[in-house]
Order: C-alpha cells, then structure tokens, then sequence
C-alpha cells in the first residue's frame, strides 16, 4: 500500500490552523484567562497556516537582506533592504500584538494572548521575532524616560508595521532594537568599554555622545536601539540611540557588515561603531545592567515560547509526514516504534508549551508565588526549551528521511532557527547561574516554588522523590551548586513540566511522560518511552 501521492511523496502541510489544531495550547490562553481573545486567535491560526504566508516565510528567507552602506552619491545611509517578504512578515506580527500587546492592554491575561500569538508565529517565521519581541521588551523601559516616552508611546503602542527609514516625527510607528554585546564580551556585560559622555540639554533630555561598537546588534534598522555604554562618572548605563536625531539629521551609528548566520537569515544581525552617536538616557546612570536585565527578562520569556513553538511545529510536520508516507506495507505513523517516538514527540511538545504558557500566565500577576514563580522559572523555562528545541527539530528531520536534510522542505530552516534562542538572551549556563543566583538572592522565592511543586506532585511519588531532591540541593550554598548547575536546572525544568502535566495534561499523557522522563535510561535520545499507555491515542489527541 502506497499513500495518496503517486510517488508516496508527502503533500506539503499548508492550509491548517495552528492554533484550533493545538488542543494544548488552547486550554492554556483558556487557563490563562484569554478567552476574549480566542476567535481572533483562530484567525491568527488561520493566517499563520495559509498557503500565503508559508510562500512569504520562506521568501524572508530565501531572499537575505542586504547592506547599503553608502547612497549612490557617497553619502553614509546605513540602511539594509528587504525583500518584500520579510515586511509582510513584520506586518503580520505587529498586527497580531507581539510588539506589544501586554504593555498596552491593562487585563494581565494579555500575556497568554501574546504568548499565543509568538508561539504561532515562531513556528512559521522566526526572524521576524526578533525586532518585533525586542520592541515589546523596551517599552518598560523606555517609560523610564517620560520626555522620550511622550513622543515614542503611540508609536509603540502601534499595530503597523512602517517600514521607512525617516526621523521619528514622520513615523506611524517604530521598533526597537537592543545594543549590549561588544566583541571582549556579551554574557560579562561588565566587560563593555563604549564610552557616552554629556554633550548638553536636547529635546529627550540630557544627549550623550557614544563612541565604541556592538559586535552584535540585530535589526539595526530598527527606528532606535537601548545601548548599554560607560560614562566615566558612574559607569554602566542605558541609553536610546535612535537611527535618526531628533534634531532630523542621521545618527552616526555605522553598520560595519552584517552577519553571515547559521540560521535566522531573514533578520538583519550587524556589526556597528558609534561615531559620536546621539543617545539618551534611559533608567538611572550607573544601572545600566540592571535596567537592560529588565528588558532581558521578557526577551527570555519569549525565547521560552519561541522554542515551545519550534517543538511543536517540529513534531506537527513530523506527523503530517508520517501519516502521508508509507514504508513497508504501512503509513509510517503506524509503524510501531515511529508511533513510539512521535508520541515521546507529542509529550515534549505539550510540556515545552506548557512551561512556556505556563511562565507567560504569570507576567501579568503580582502574587507572591508568581512573582517568585517569574524570578525561579523564566531562566529554567529559557534553559530547558531551548536545548530541547535543538535536539527534537534534528529528530523531526531525520523523520523526513532524505526529504528532511533538504532545502525544498520545511525542516531545514526549523533545524537552523532553533540554537539562537538557546545562545542569545543568555545562553545555557548562564541561565543556570541566574538561576543560582535568583535562588540565593531570594531563598523564599525558591521555596515557595518548591512549595507549590511539593503540593502537585503528592499524587506522584517518582516526582515528589525529586522535589525532596530539590529541597536538599537548594540549602546547598551557591558555589557548591556552580558545578552541578546544569543538573539542578535540568531537574527542576523537568519537575516542573511533570507537575503541569499532571495539573493540565491528560492522565494519560502525564503517566507516560513522568514514566519516561524519570526513567534511568531516559536520555539525550528521543523516544525512550515507558512502553505502555496508547501511544496512537496521544498522538490523536495532540493534533486535532
Ligand atoms: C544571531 C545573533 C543575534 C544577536 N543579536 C544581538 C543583539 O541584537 N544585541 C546584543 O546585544 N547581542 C546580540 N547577540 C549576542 C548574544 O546575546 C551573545 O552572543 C550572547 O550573549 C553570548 O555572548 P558572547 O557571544 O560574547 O559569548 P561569551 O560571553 O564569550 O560566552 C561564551 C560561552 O561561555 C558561557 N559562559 C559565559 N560565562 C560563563 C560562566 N561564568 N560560567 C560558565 N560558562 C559561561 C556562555 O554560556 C557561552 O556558552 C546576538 C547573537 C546572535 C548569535
């Protein structure tokens, strides 16, 4: 028996809804008290599976920006230009609230909402991501600056996307990028030597003047940056560069070359000096790395659900594959052991959305335990999804056989897109030392997290001997823990997902997922499953 295609090639997945087809994620922006937001969810889904925009997602990608540094008359212009692919994309994640939504809507549940939607997004175009989450993640902080804040609030709060490169008096709306890494150091932010010194009053407050570079600075046709630079008073502070002066003349912030990257192609990622740029102060002098960690808190947030999402579309296309390919009398799905390791599939992706969902729920609340719950669990969420992202998008690819490690199918860009998010905003260990360090600056934080785990997993004694684990370590004084970091954040992560899997999840898929992951042989390798519960039913239940 062959499948439906004449040469039992599998029909490309296109015309679906992301979102009504995710059960999981469903019942999230539900519990997350989104419902008010559910129907323009379906069109958001709608939109996010058509035809059309899988065609501009790849275009994005297949036609790479390009630098102009200089005008046909020689004059320095610094832009990069697009294809008309990556503005469409830009366009759909402005209208669908990602640069912005939670900042703008009082209900705490507009985090699901937004969650929902980049978690969608992600999974069809993840350069587009880039700008649009970093301008949501500067927007408390360029409220710091109330002078700034009053001609940039409207445009932030904008659902147009306005591509062009003009003074920001003449713009309908902006995006904000973010400057901090330099080429001596981007994890030691300490290490940064741009210098700003004050050069008199301006329309924004007090202008700086920024000398140095940024080894990397993404989007840099962004309408403005937040750029961590040294004044030789108080050190470390933020500033906003923006890409023109206020007084409408071109900041001197000169791209240098763009980056060749392993992946996210469609985003622009630059090298740039500043020549005497022009920037504002942003948050205190002398806090820069405190303000920017601000920012970073939501970037991780989303790199969480950014990741949740490249699972989940990792495991989608994998079983659409399977189901339209046979091999050796059967639809490869039915083949025992790929019915095994699509199920273990099933199980990662409805945990990394869970985690992720899970986390965002909280952003909106002042709670005790989910402010705790925030400070514990956004650099674990940002660890945990991640990694994982990089090994499941591989084992989706190998799912695809030959057709996978090909350019003319879908897995090798979600393959490519998927270690960035585990390397900027913090790459893996130094999520677990921030999480060392969120535990040891607030040990109740931590305990009551462990608290509410404690409660969920009463039902369970596999998970609970893992909570008591916890409880040991964490007494455990911070530099003792340093070397077993890894370890401790990894079981936490997943001491967390089996308690959300049983609090959410079906009976059936937390049993088998608390039965594999807690299992000795359960490893790097996907798959390993428990060898009971019905695998075929998971699999009905995860994709509707
Ligand atoms: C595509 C792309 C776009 C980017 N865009 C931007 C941008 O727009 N703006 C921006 O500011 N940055 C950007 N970055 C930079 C990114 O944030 C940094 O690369 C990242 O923070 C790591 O810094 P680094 O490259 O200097 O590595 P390093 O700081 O040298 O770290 C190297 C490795 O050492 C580990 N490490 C560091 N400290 C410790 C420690 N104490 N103990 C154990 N391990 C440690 C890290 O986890 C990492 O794995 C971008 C990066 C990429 C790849």
């Amino acid at each position: 028996m062959i499948g439906i295609h004449p040469d039992n090639q599998a029909p490309e997945l296109k015309n679906y809804n992301v979102y009504a087809s995710d059960p999981a994620l469903r019942r999230a922006v539900e519990r997350g008290g989104a419902q008010w937001r559910d129907a323009e969810l379906v069109r958001q889904g709608a939109e996010y599976g058509a035809e059309a925009t899988l065609r501009a997602a790849e275009d994005a990608n297949h036609f790479e920006p390009e630098l102009h540094t200089l005008s046909p008359t020689g004059e320095r212009i610094d832009q990069v230009r697009f294809h008309p692919a990556w503005h469409t994309m830009m366009s759909i994640a402005r209208r669908n609230g990602i640069a912005n939504l939670p900042f703008f809507d009082d209900r705490p549940s507009a985090w699901s909402a937004h969650a929902a939607s980049l978690y969608m997004h992600s999974q069809v175009e993840s350069g587009s991501t880039c700008p649009t989450t970093m301008t949501k993640a500067c927007i408390p902080l360029m409220r710091l600056n109330a002078r700034l804040y009053s001609s940039t609030g409207p445009l932030l709060a904008s659902l147009e996307h306005d591509a062009r490169d003009l003074p920001l008096a003449q713009k309908r709306s902006m995006t904000v990028g973010m400057g901090m890494t330099e080429k001596q150091g981007g994890s030691d932010l300490r290490s940064n030597t741009t210098r700003a010194v004050p050069a008199g009053e301006g329309a924004w407050g007090t202008e700086y003047l920024l000398t140095g570079h940024k080894w990397f600075f993404s989007a840099p046709m962004c309408d403005g940056h937040l750029v961590l630079a040294r004044t030789d008073e108080r050190g470390a502070t933020c500033f906003f560069v923006p890409r023109w002066r206020p007084d409408g003349g071109r900041n001197a912030v000169h791209i240098q070359r763009l980056k060749d990257k392993v992946g996210n192609r469609s985003n622009s990622s630059s090298e740039v000096e500043f020549r005497e740029a022009s920037g504002v102060l942003v948050g205190e002098e002398g806090r820069g790395i405190s303000t920017i960690i601000e920012m970073a808190t939501y970037t991780r947030l989303d790199c969480a659900l950014s990741s949740a999402g490249f699972i989940r579309q990792a495991f989608v296309q994998a079983l659409h594959y399977t189901r339209n390919r046979y091999a050796f009398g059967k639809a490869l799905a039915e083949q025992p052991l790929m019915t095994e390791l699509l199920a273990d599939m099933a199980l990662e992706s409805e945990a990394a959305t869970l985690l992720a969902m899970d986390l965002a729920s909280r952003f909106g609340s002042a709670a005790p335990l989910d402010t705790a719950w925030r400070r514990v669990m956004t650099p674990v969420a940002k660890f945990w999804n991640c990694k994982r992202a990089v090994g499941l998008t591989g084992e989706a690819m190998e799912v695809f056989g030959g057709n996978g490690y090909v350019e003319t199918g879908p897995m090798g860009r979600l393959f490519r897109e998927a270690p960035v998010n585990s390397i900027w905003e913090g790459s893996g260990n130094v999520m677990c030392l921030d999480l060392l360090r969120a535990i040891s600056r607030n040990p109740g934080d931590a305990e009551l997290v462990l608290e509410h785990l404690q409660d969920v997993a009463s039902q369970a004694p596999t998970v609970l001997a893992q909570v008591s684990k916890l409880r040991d370590e964490i007494t455990r004084p911070a530099e003792a823990l340093e070397r077993e970091a890894r370890r401790f954040t990894q079981r936490l992560a997943l001491v967390s997902q089996a308690c959300l899997m049983l609090r959410h999840a079906s009976a059936e898929a937390s049993a088998a997922f608390i039965g594999s992951r807690f299992d000795p042989d359960w490893g790097p390798v996907a798959g390993i499953s428990s060898g009971t519960g019905n695998p075929a039913a998971l699999l009905r239940a995860a994709w509707a």
